[in-house]
């Protein structure tokens, strides 16, 4: 399964640019990845302040 991103993100976009396969992009009030280019390394999940990003 992909990460997902969780309502406690905060937008500061730390993810987006440390994501290797450019899965992650700005959504409607917090960043979305999308669970087909994913490929669930799990280095968004790392660099999130918030802790945001989990495993679905
Ligand atoms: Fe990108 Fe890896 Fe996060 Fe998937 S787990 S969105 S491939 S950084």
């Amino acid at each position: 399964m992909a990460y997902v991103i969780t309502d406690e993100c905060v937008m500061c976009g730390t993810c987006e640019g440390e994501c290797p396969v450019e899965a992650i992009s700005e959504g409607d009030g917090k960043y979305v990845i999308d669970a087909d280019t994913c490929v669930e390394c799990g280095t968004c999940a790392g660099v999130c302040p918030t802790e945001a990003i989990k495993e679905a």
